[in-house]
Order: C-alpha cells, then sequence, then structure tokens
C-alpha cells in the first residue's frame, strides 16, 4: 500500500518527441556500467574505453553523459533534433518525468509541465507505475 500521496489519482504524459529534455541548462545524465556498456555498442564505439573518452565525464565518483557547449545531450543529434540511442536510452530518460525532484509537490511537477509539454497531458499514469518508475533512479 502506498502512503497518501498529493498525486494519488495518477499523473498525465505522453511525450511529444519535441527534445526539450535533451537540451536546457547545464545538467547531468546519469550513466551506470551497464548503461555505458550497452550505448556504446549503439553508438558503433570500438569499446568502451572509447564511449568513455568520447561521451562521458566523471564527477566524482559518478559518470555522466557529456553535454555540448549549449548544454544540448552529446547524444542528441543536432541536425534532427532525436536522441541517437533512443532504445537503449539511459534509466534517467527511461523514467522522466516521475522524478523525485518532479513530484514532489504540485508546484514541482507544474514546473516541470511548463519545461516538458508532454507532461501533464496525455495517459494518465497510475500511482504505481509512478511508484515504480520514480523508484529505478533517484533525481
Ligand atoms: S521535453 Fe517532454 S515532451 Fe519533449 S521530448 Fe522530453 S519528455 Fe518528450
Amino acid at each position: 500500500m502506498h502512503r497518501q500521496l498529493w498525486y494519488q489519482d495518477g499523473l498525465r504524459f505522453s511525450c511529444t518527441g519535441c527534445g526539450d529534455c535533451c537540451t536546457g541548462g547545464p545538467g547531468f545524465v546519469w550513466v551506470n556500467k551497464e548503461e555505458i556498456q550497452q550505448l556504446a555498442v549503439a553508438m558503433q564505439c570500438a569499446d568502451v574505453a572509447e564511449f568513455e573518452r568520447l561521451y562521458v565525464v566523471p564527477v566524482g565518483n559518478r559518470h555522466s553523459l557529456r553535454e555540448r557547449s549549449n548544454y544540448d545531450c552529446i547524444l542528441l543529434d543536432p541536425d534532427t533534433r532525436q536522441c541517437r540511442v533512443y532504445a537503449v536510452r539511459p534509466r534517467q530518460c527511461r523514467t522522466w518525468p516521475f522524478w523525485d525532484s518532479n513530484v514532489e509537490t504540485p508546484e514541482s511537477w507544474e514546473r516541470t509541465c511548463q519545461v516538458c509539454p508532454g507532461s501533464g497531458q496525455g495517459r494518465l499514469y497510475q500511482l504505481a507505475e509512478i511508484e515504480s518508475q520514480r523508484q529505478v533512479i533517484r533525481v
């Protein structure tokens, strides 16, 4: 049984594919060892070391995908504005927008809806589904 949460009746989200969540201000997209291995294959790198050299930056004891100078994700195609690794995108991208920081309060969800046109509209996600996505990675 889930404790009482403000989004007890679910939240709506249907991605429009605008790509805005892969851009914007500076930030981190955390990747673990398994994700790096999958991404290296998807990007047709010779090996994991090559992928890390080109696309990953260490942050403390964690690893994040690099950003371009305009803060676009390095794996966002600058011409098509599509994710180049969508099928194997990291947990952090898969679970957007159901992150702790986005659903913490109605106000934080409202801010999320302002930066993501897919949030707050479309498919209704039930509480259990939101909670299971929220627990995949804490961001
Ligand atoms: S900002 Fe929202 S609607 Fe746009 S691509 Fe990202 S998840 Fe989809």
